[in-house]
């Protein structure tokens, strides 16, 4: 289904020229409310920055400098735009440091978010009536805004959240959803789960499977692992918390995601290592870099999100115009083994077209700037382990250290999963 016809089939360039109009507006904004773009972008007016097709001069902004500028007086940061009583919501982060940082939403904000992240749950095919459970916890955590959009769409939503499987596949057998939300881990997880309690997944009333949270839920070889144990369709979803929740989706085609947000946010890709600006074409590759082009609260501009994608431009047949991404890794996850870049993303697709192995870890070693990996994989035969390492080397031209480990030795994942492990040398 598509939600909004008019918008999302819109010509791209149609979309480009009113994307033109807000993104000038959203720099005037900036320029007017925004401590940290005004002492960062230092230009005397809006027009000195020109309008999209300039955007790639303007530089980029990394998570880390947001974090510099909080201050006791300030817990959000300089990039806050809106006065106290124009935010309605403000989500947290962890992040890695322990430090949460806050990310506010004007009323206008939250449903903008809502807006995209419906048109992008609405592609995967799920239809208003249906029901659909999901598995996030709305919490504190940016993706809970993700939930509205069931409704807005027309869904009966049932939310389960995490931690409790027998809850979640009691609610499956009972109230019998179309549809489920998970993230990758978890669905294959759920698969492994069910087995072993003889239970088959396949027989449930579930037929989509939408995943999101993390990237994998593309990659080939994992999906029909999933697709075959769920008997269902996989399509995947991608958002960043800094930018929106769920700005991207898959539809029915399942080659790649459309940007469901179009009109809240603009695209970018660059090369990660230069900062380059690389043009949008069909299979290029490059981390995906956003900004926001009607957002109040605390807008981004030329946000940096360390997702790493490869872009598809041919039309697509479910009529959806503009770009589509997939995320083949986070640019902060790329390994260097023996000068070779690669993402764990790469290694897990290869590891997941073996179904002797049922788990596995990506251990690195690190020395300097160059990396050694070794990977455990989870098998009943250690012979298994040689066709891996075989399919390492054609496939990413590495010979990699690969072990057995004995079956249910390594950690199993709800939430996102935490496969590479660094490790001292
Ligand atoms: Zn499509």
């Amino acid at each position: 289904m598509i939600l909004a016809p008019e918008i999302e089939t819109r010509p791209w360039e149609e979309q480009r020229a009113a994307d033109d109009t807000a993104y000038r507006e959203q720099v005037a904004y900036l320029l007017d409310r925004s401590p940290f773009y005004r002492e960062k972008l230092g230009i005397p007016d809006a027009a000195a920055a020109g309008g999209l097709d300039a955007i790639g001069d303007l530089p980029l902004t990394e998570k880390q400098e947001l974090r510099a500028s909080v201050t006791a007086q300030n817990p959000i940061g300089a990039h806050l735009c809106a006065s106290r009583d124009e935010i309605a919501r403000i989500y947290s982060t962890s992040g890695t440091t322990g430090t949460p940082s806050y990310i506010p939403l004007t009323a206008g904000d939250v449903d903008n978010w809502i807006a995209g992240s419906a048109r992008s749950y609405a592609a995967s095919g799920v239809e208003p009536g249906q029901r659909i459970v999901s598995t996030y916890n709305a919490g504190p955590f940016a993706a809970g805004a993700a939930l509205a959009s069931f409704e807005r769409i027309g869904l009966c939503h049932i939310p389960v959240g995490t931690g409790n499987t027998e809850r979640l596949v009691r609610a499956i057998q009972l109230l019998e959803p179309e549809a489920a939300v998970l993230t990758p881990s978890y669905a294959a997880h759920l698969l492994e789960w069910a087995v072993a309690r003889d239970i088959d997944l396949r027989a449930s009333s579930v037929r989509r499977i939408l995943v999101a949270g993390e990237p994998g839920g593309g990659e080939p070889a994992f999906r029909a692992a999933l697709e075959d144990g769920w008997g269902a369709r996989v399509t995947e979803a991608m958002g960043i918390g800094d930018i929106g929740v769920s700005l991207w989706g898959e539809c029915e085609e399942q080659d790649g995601m459309h940007l469901g947000a179009r009109g809240f946010v603009h695209p970018e890709l660059i090369d990660p290592e230069t900062g380059a600006a690389l043009a949008m074409d069909d299979g290029a590759s490059g981390e995906l870099v956003l900004s926001h082009l009607r957002h109040r609260a605390a807008p981004l501009l030329r946000f940096r999100t360390r997702d790493h994608v490869v872009v598809r431009t041919t039309p697509c047949p479910c009529g959806r115009t503009g770009p589509r991404v997939r995320c083949i890794g986070r640019t902060d996850d790329m390994l260097i083994v023996r000068g070779v870049n690669v993402f764990p993303a790469a290694i897990e697709g290869i590891v997941r077209r073996f179904p002797a192995v049922d788990e596995f870890q990506i251990e690195v070693f690190r020395d300097g700037a160059l990396d050694e990996v070794r990977v455990l994989l989870e098998v009943e035969d250690a012979a298994a382990t040689v066709a891996v390492r075989e399919a390492f080397r054609v496939d990413l031209g590495l010979r990699l250290e690969v072990a057995a480990v004995p079956p249910r030795s390594l950690p199993r994942y709800e939430l996102k999963a935490r496969r590479v492990v660094r490790r001292a040398q």
